[in-house]
């Protein structure tokens, strides 16, 4: 068994939204310009973008909307069992 399988308690079908999903490199803060948006970590649910949380993930991805976030401890967990695509930073 994987020490992150697909019993981790972080997954919970993001499967179906997320496999093979291209993802951006997105410095926290700077990918949601109006911050209007409080974004969360798909799987541990730690705040993202928006909002004053400095001590959270200082790097994160999302996808190409910007409506979907991946927190850099989550991406390293689970980026073989997503197959995920980075997407270059520009
Ligand atoms: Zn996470």
């Amino acid at each position: 068994m994987t020490p992150f399988g697909k019993d981790d308690w972080r997954l919970h079908d993001q499967e179906r939204y997320l496999h093979g999903a291209t993802l951006h490199p997105a410095p926290r803060r700077l990918a949601v310009p109006d911050a209007c948006y409080d974004g969360h970590c798909e799987f541990c649910w730690e705040p993202i973008a928006g909002g004053d949380r400095l001590d959270a993930a200082s790097e994160a991805y999302a996808t190409h909307r910007g409506d979907r976030w991946v927190c850099s401890r989550c991406f390293e967990d689970f980026k073989s069992l997503f197959a995920w695509v980075v997407a270059n930073a520009v």
